[in-house]
């Protein structure tokens, strides 16, 4: 891009946010809430790659959400977030650089955007089983009839079934889930695509345990309607079973974190204080930098979508408290204003855009 044209972008873009949110699953629409609710020009910007966006199994452990889909859980959230004042767009942001009271956000199409403080809910990467050495097959099947990504989530719904644990990752990896579901499932069997090598305490554990052990590559699926009758492997293997449980890396998305040099743990999440405060790396202990939160599975903690949701909130008070430091405001002194109940149109009347 040459310059004039840089240029041009930064004016077209030129308001300058309270704050901006990188990431719109439950931790950065829960803070964008928050954040507008108080009266803060929020902005998210979400590129809509998270698991929610398409998930149609229904989540039984989200309060307030019991039973519904996690596409229902996610268009609910974006229109509370929306209806409060904050304003959802699309982007992927590639780049962030600034400090404290003026960050410079650019998208991989080029937009630029400014805002006082920053707000990092960009959630982790997964990977899905490879059919045939590619991952677009298995999305039909994702998270949408009987393959599952989350023990802490939704083993108990594997009571008395049959599952095959299908290990993308390491050998270890998938032990360590079988394990988890064992405690649910009639039989949990292996199926390892990635490495096959148990190791360590591991080994011992699948010595004690016997878990039978299926290796080899999928080569196609046999399905319908988002549900998975069998997996066939290149060797004409057919693996049926009631229920597929995908055991894959986590990585979570902290190249902007890495860019603002923020300290990173050894697995790849962005290092926090409890209320989402982050540090550069070279700093010490508890000397945290002003003006940028993290919040959600970004964070080193357990995937889930209440745990995100109640970080990106924590997060947002303290967000809102330090932009009062920076500029404490008297809002009830304008004129005629008056607290507006937002208005509740019918869910299902409304598309969030
Ligand atoms: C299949 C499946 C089922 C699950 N079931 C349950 C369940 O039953 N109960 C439960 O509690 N939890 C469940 N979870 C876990 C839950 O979905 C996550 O813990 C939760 O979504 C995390 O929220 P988050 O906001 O931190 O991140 P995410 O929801 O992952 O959202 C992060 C967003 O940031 C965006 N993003 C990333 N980088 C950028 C960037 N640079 N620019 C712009 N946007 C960016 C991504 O596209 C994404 O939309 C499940 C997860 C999966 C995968």
């Amino acid at each position: 891009m040459d310059q004039l044209e840089q240029t041009t972008i930064d004016t077209q873009f030129n308001t300058q946010w309270d704050t901006l949110i990188v990431g719109g699953g439950p931790a950065g629409l829960s803070a964008a809430l928050h954040l507008a609710f108080h009266g803060r020009t929020v902005l998210l910007l979400d590129r809509r790659t998270g698991p929610l966006f398409y998930t149609l199994t229904e989540l039984w452990n989200v309060p307030g959400f019991v039973g519904q889909t996690g596409v229902s859980i996610q268009k609910t959230m974006r229109l509370e977030a929306q209806r409060a004042g904050a304003k959802l767009e699309a982007g992927s942001v590639s780049h962030i650089s600034g400090m404290a009271g003026n960050f410079r956000l650019e998208t991989e199409k080029g937009a630029v955007y400014h805002a006082k403080t920053v707000l990092l809910a960009t959630g982790v990467a997964r990977y899905h089983p490879l059919v045939n050495g590619k991952y677009e097959p298995w999305l039909k099947y994702a998270a949408k009839g009987n393959t599952y990504y989350c023990p802490d989530c939704e083993a108990p719904e594997l009571l008395g079934q049959d599952i095959v644990v299908i290990g993308v990752g390491t050998a270890n990896g998938a032990l360590g889930a079988a394990i988890d579901l064992l405690e649910f499932a009639k039989r949990v069997r292996l199926l390892l695509i990635g490495s096959t090598e148990f190791t360590g305490a591991m080994l011992h554990k699948q010595e004690k345990l016997g878990l039978e052990v299926i290796v080899g590559q999928i080569a196609d699926v046999d399905g319908a309607k988002g549900k998975v009758k069998a997996v066939i492997l290149e060797d004409g293997t057919r693996v049926e079973a009631d229920g597929y449980y995908i055991a894959s890396p986590k990585l979570p998305r902290n190249d902007l974190a890495q860019q603002l040099e923020l300290e990173i743990t050894a697995t790849g999440h962005i290092k926090t204080g409890w209320r989402g405060q982050v540090k550069r790396f070279d700093t010490p202990h508890e000397h945290w930098l002003e003006g940028v939160w993290a919040a959600g599975d970004v964070q080193p903690q357990t995937q889930q979508v209440s745990i995100a949701a109640g970080s990106g909130n924590i997060a947002a008070v303290m967000i809102d408290q330090y932009l009062t430091k920076l500029e404490p405001r008297r809002l009830g002194l304008e004129p005629g204003v008056r607290f507006v109940h937002p208005e509740k149109p019918s869910l299902s009347s409304q598309k969030p855009s």
